[in-house]
């Protein structure tokens, strides 16, 4: 049976009927009287719709079955193993959604008055962002953070519009920004969205941001650095410090995309590495749940230098001990999000980094990178490892040996995995790896959990060489096989499925 066939047949027994499809005529969840008092609604009749909203007609214990159906098909952190390499999907401790639950904050307008009147509603949430900004300064040696940013991305770009604001004040005319070919692929995109020109850097033998390169490279044109350290192969740069000197030589601003801070925080600060910008994603670090599309938070903090230029509005403490929002900020880029940013993962971060505490951030970067080192070790006779040397919070392998010799991918391998429950490593990233497979185990698994995936590798490797085409064929289990993802974009259809 191929693919196909086996799709097909899924299909079949899986498939989950729309709810429209469910519909029956007059059948009802719950019926009430008319009503005896008058419509008091006095709508004008060009207002009122001509027919009757086509809504599903059924009974509640239906859609109770079919919304529950759908919830499990569902794939998360909460039942499975998730890594996801790059996104640290980790656990999201249940005490902060609690937290994030309560009505104080969950049901705050952000209209309401900040102070007087009014303001005992919103004082604590200020005071949740103030503390916030006092914490991600202290984890990543900078002066200020602002809290707007809903992403990594976005935090990017306003990383970005700071430097580029920054040029501006001094009357600097530079244009290009030094990326490495490592880089995730919201950093060129920022930077030129920005209004800079991308200057590709290759890693060196060592998968890190060649020093000589750079050297080379460098001229007054240079506006700045974007890097990861560690990067997106898990490898920490020993030459970050004097890196960053040289982009200072030529008044050049050196921006730390904070994806990676789980692998270092508690033990190193970018702040003390020479980065003058730093976005940190708490949807990654600071265990506040994403996928999906968001919400997610990408606070931005920056050295004093650059202060002024951070968007308005800020948190401030008065000397009363009150906070307000401050807008007097005449060189800031101006808002780059509504309000406060995405204030429930800001809370839930916030939760997160207190609970922890100084001691349990160190020991999620020793975790961290603990784990990994013991998923790279376990894999790297039976899959190509093309940096073998102690990695930080991610290993990234090459399925190129699988490919040579039997023709089976990284994505064979990938969708292999799901087949067995887990979710799939990330792969074909980072770029300069064939065949990458960039696998996260984040701190909060299990010995057990891991060496149950690592388990599943080493079979999924064994199948690869006994009987190939199988593995071609994954996956079995889920409801749709293997999409034409191009197709899957292009001309969505979601009701033929
Ligand atoms: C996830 C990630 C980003 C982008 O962050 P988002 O929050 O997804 O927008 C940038 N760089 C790296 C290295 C990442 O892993």
């Amino acid at each position: 049976m191929n693919c196909n066939d086996m799709m097909q047949e899924q299909r079949i027994s899986n498939a989950v009927k729309l709810i429209f499809e469910k519909s029956v005529e007059g059948r009802r969840a719950v019926r009430m009287d008319l009503p005896d008092v008058p419509n008091a609604m006095n709508i004008k009749k060009e207002f009122l719709r001509d027919k009757a909203a086509e809504l599903p007609q059924l009974s509640e214990l239906d859609v109770v079955r079919h919304f529950t159906e759908l919830s499990r098909r569902n794939f998360g952190v909460d039942t499975n193993f998730y890594p996801l390499g790059s996104c640290t999907m980790k656990y999201n401790p249940k005490v902060a959604e609690r937290i994030a639950s309560y009505p104080g904050f969950a049901h705050l307008h952000p209209l309401l008055p900040q102070l007087g009147r009014g303001g005992m509603l919103t004082q604590g949430a200020l005071q949740v962002i103030y503390e916030t900004d006092l914490m991600l300064r202290e984890i990543t040696g900078m002066a200020g953070f602002t809290t707007q940013p809903m992403a990594g991305a976005h935090g990017e770009l306003t990383g970005m519009m700071i430097m580029a604001a920054y040029h501006r004040d001094k009357k600097n005319n530079k244009k290009t920004v030094l990326i490495p070919d490592s880089a995730h692929g919201t950093n060129p995109s920022s930077a030129a969205i920005a209004g800079f020109e991308i200057v590709s850097v290759p890693s060196d033998e060592n998968g890190v941001m060649d020093i000589e390169l750079v050297k080379r490279l460098l001229n007054d044109d240079v506006a700045g650095l974007m890097l990861t350290c560690p990067n997106t192969l898990g490898l920490f740069n020993p030459k970050i410090k004097e890196i960053c000197n040289l982009i200072h030589s030529v008044d050049g601003l050196a921006y730390y995309d904070g994806a990676n801070l789980n692998a270092i925080m508690g033990k190193a600060r970018p702040g003390d590495f020479g980065f003058d910008i730093v976005h940190v994603n708490l949807h990654k670090s600071f265990a506040t749940p994403h996928g999906g599309g968001g919400p997610g938070a990408g606070p931005v903090g920056v050295k004093e230098k650059l202060l002024d230029f951070l968007p308005i509005s800020l948190v401030v403490k008065r000397n009363d001990g009150t906070y307000a929002l401050e807008y007097d900020k005449p060189k800031s880029i101006g808002y780059i999000a509504p309000f406060y940013g995405n204030f429930g993962i800001i809370l839930r971060a916030y939760v997160y980094v207190l609970m922890l505490g100084k001691d349990g951030l160190k020991r999620v970067a020793e975790n961290a990178v603990l784990n990994a080192n013991y998923i790279k070790e376990k894999l790297k006779d039976y899959y190509e490892l093309p940096f073998d040397k102690v990695c930080k919070h991610e290993c990234v392998f090459s399925a190129s040996k699988q490919t040579e010799k039997n023709g089976v991918h990284a994505i064979d391998i990938a969708k292999a995995l799901i087949d067995r429950g887990f979710h799939p490593p990330t792969v074909y990233f980072p770029a300069i790896v064939k065949e990458a497979m960039m696998i996260e185990p984040t701190e909060t698994e299990s010995k057990e959990t891991i060496d149950t995936f690592i388990q599943a590798m080493l079979e999924i490797a064994e199948q690869s060489e006994i009987e190939p085409e199988k593995l071609k064929s994954a996956p079995l289990t889920t409801p749709v096989c293997r999409p034409d993802e191009t197709a899957a974009v292009k001309n969505l259809d979601i009701a033929s499925l």
